[in-house]
């Protein structure tokens, strides 16, 4: 590698490294702002009491449907829950979120959503009179919830724009499009993503104590106990009593005190439609990972000592969110000598040559973006178990960054390891992060069934 390109990628090596004490410090920060965010003065993590207030027994019967807006579809599906736990069906379909759904307004979102439970219903159940089906909506944004189908929209994350919806709770309206649209369906339960996978992945497993989303976006839900939450304490629950939590920890260090971000993430941050927020999130999701590899090249093209693709037309490369974590995770999995998975991508995808200096020097760059993003996430995963004294668990996990990625488990499981100081007599690991159940299908089903239980015995 000729030594320009050398010198810049231990520039990169630097600002993209996170050392092992520097991982310590951010997570015990990390734990002091997880219990900030639970008085009532708050802190930068929302900490959200999301009204899931019990772990399933695994006797929990029915017929739900359940909805996940996520960034790209809407899945809707009607989950049957039998007698004997674990042997759940699950019917679904997939409706292509249209782009300009994510910056329009909220009535069109929600006539959207209204269409697509319209073509179900009458998919599944033409021409029958059907009783009023429970529905639990899975919506992965931060939404602060009174009870449990409720939910005002705090703000927008992962590049979404809707007008209109922000400041709000989101109920009434879908519940409207449900009316006008003639369907028998009662939304009985607001969830997030990371309170489904939690519960989801309880349902198999009774070691999970948290569940994690690292796709897109990125976040975290654990069972607290009512009793920890000062914020609730007007409510006079009973302080054993179980609540799950929806940290929201993609906002942790909003305030700018201890994530090393790099002049990278700070154009990140700048051009997004919501500067200032989701600090961590826009370090580690993987919304953001393709982007920062992008503006890294970039920069270095224009960079006079980097010269990187010199004279070549990298316009393709200049559009701005064209590479999403799956060219990551592409460019990792190649590990053969001359690279020749990588130097296809960046022909066919961005029209551009690459020597094998420059191959190199864009596969390694791929690995430190992606390892940041495992190493930093750790920290919240550890800030968790820390900040409940859970020296052992299991955590559930899903979402593309830890579905997809080669490594990005391996590395999350290393910085664990590197945080708590493990050695080996600590074998398997003590808290384990594992794939996690489907939560927006089962665990947005079984929710939706135990709010029904606790509203049939007049706890609510
Ligand atoms: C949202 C969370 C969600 C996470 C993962 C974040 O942008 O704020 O509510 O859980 O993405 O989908
Ligand atoms: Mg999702």
């Amino acid at each position: 590698m000729p030594h320009e390109l050398r010198a810049q990628l231990e520039r990169l090596e630097e600002l993209f490294t996170v050392p092992t004490d520097l991982l310590k410090r951010i997570t015990a920060h990390f734990q002091s702002e997880l219990t900030k965010g639970l008085s009532v003065e708050g802190g930068s993590i929302p900490m959200v009491p999301s009204w899931c207030m019990s772990f399933p027994t695994g006797h929990e019967t029915g017929v739900f449907l359940a909805i996940d807006m996520g960034g790209t579809n809407l899945r809707v599906c009607e989950i049957t829950l039998p007698e004997a736990k674990g042997e759940f069906e699950i019917v679904q379909s997939k409706y292509r979120m249209p782009e300009e759904l994510k910056t329009g307004t909220g009535e069109e979102l929600w006539a959207y959503i209204g269409d697509c439970l319209k073509s179900f219903i009458e998919e599944q159940h033409p021409g029958e009179m059907l009783e009023k089906l429970p529905l639990g909506f899975t919506f992965s944004y931060p939404a602060t919830q009174e009870y449990i189908n409720h939910g005002v929209l705090q703000r927008w994350t992962k590049g979404f724009d809707i007008k209109g919806v922000e400041g709000t709770d989101v109920i009434p309206p879908f519940e409207a499009a449900l009316e006008e649209r003639g369907l028998p369906i009662k939304p009985t339960a607001l969830i997030n993503d990371t309170v489904g996978t939690l519960i989801a992945s309880a349902y198999t497993n009774d070691q999970v104590r948290i569940g994690c989303i690292f796709g897109t976006g990125c976040n975290a839900a654990y069972m607290e106990r009512c009793g920890s939450i000062p914020k609730l304490a007007h409510l006079n629950l009973d302080p054993d009593l179980p609540m799950a939590i929806n940290c929201e920890w993609g906002a942790f260090d909003n305030e700018r005190v201890i994530l090393p971000r790099t002049p990278y993430d700070v154009i990140i941050d700048k051009d997004s439609p919501r500067p200032g927020q989701q600090t961590f999130e826009k370090m580690v999701a993987g919304l953001y990972l393709g982007e920062l590899f992008r503006l890294v090249l970039l920069d270095l093209h224009e960079n006079p000592d980097a010269e990187l693709f010199k004279g070549q037309d990298v316009g393709r490369l200049r559009k701005a969110y064209s590479l999403d974590s799956s060219v990551i995770s592409a460019i990792e999995e190649d590990t053969t000598d001359d690279l020749a998975e990588v130097a296809a991508f960046f022909t066919t995808t961005l029209n551009l040559t690459a020597s094998p200096a420059e191959l190199e020097l864009a596969r390694r760059l791929a690995e430190l973006i992606s390892t940041r993003s495992a190493r930093l996430s750790a920290c919240g995963v550890a800030a968790i178990c820390n900040k409940m004294e859970w020296k052992t668990c299991a955590v559930g996990a899903d979402g593309s960054l830890f579905g997809m990625h080669p490594y990005f488990r391996t590395r999350l499981a290393q910085a664990l390891r590197e945080i708590f100081g493990w050695g080996v007599g600590d074998v398997p690991d003590p808290v384990m992060v594992r794939a996690a159940e489907d939560g927006s299908g089962v665990g947005a089903a079984l929710i939706a069934a135990l709010t029904l239980k606790r509203v049939e015995e007049g706890i609510t």
